[in-house]
């Protein structure tokens, strides 16, 4: 994708400075669902790719509950280099990162986004608050319906709350107009 490559030479906020690399996404450009995380962390901006390390590793799972295969799904993140120590992106560092992630979605056009997590949620929909209060319910970015749930990284502390998700992404795989697989079940 052109796009990955004009992102590749980005030197629009701080966060170039200390990117190993940019991560631009993974998975089907044609995909009909598509994942949106906060940004790359360690392992992502050593491989190059979101979600590769243990939150992408648990991502993976409820990709193949939901009965797709990682590969079927689009799966990028609202800020593509690596914020320091994993902290949270600045707002002004969303701000300038957001407009790729508009014309990439826009190229993909997924039938629906999932928005994993409170940054997700505020880079694409502008809402920030609680992803307690926010998840499992329906929102539009643009004219795509989204669904806002909690990240895999918070799941990975909080095993309990990979309920609530597992309703969220059943949610979606009716949006879909999809069943739930008969093996499908929390991951
Ligand atoms: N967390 C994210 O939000 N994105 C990644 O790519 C990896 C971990």
């Amino acid at each position: 994708m052109q796009l990955a490559d004009e992102i590749k030479s980005c030197t629009k906020c701080a966060l170039h400075a200390e990117r190993t690399q940019t991560v631009f996404a993974r998975g089907n450009p044609q995909a009909e669902l598509c994942f949106v995380g906060e940004g790359p962390g360690a392992d992502e901006d050593a491989q190059g790719f979101p979600f590769v390390g243990k939150a992408g590793q648990l991502l993976d799972r409820m990709i193949a509950a939901m009965g797709f295969h990682r590969d079927d799904v689009y799966v990028c993140n609202i800020v593509k280099c690596r914020p320091p120590g994993n902290r949270k992106p600045e707002p002004a560092e969303m701000a300038t990162c957001v407009p790729y992630l508009r014309e990439q979605l826009e190229l993909v056009a997924p039938k629906v986004i999932v928005a994993l997590g409170a940054t997700a949620v505020e880079g694409l929909l502008g809402t920030s608050g609680g992803i307690t209060r926010l998840r499992g319910q329906w929102k539009l970015y643009r004219t795509i319906p989204t669904m806002p749930t909690f990240h895999p990284a918070y799941l990975l502390r909080n095993p309990p709350a990979k309920k609530e998700v597992w309703a969220d992404l059943q949610a979606v795989l009716k949006q879909l107009g999809r069943s739930v697989p008969p093996a499908g079940r929390s991951a």
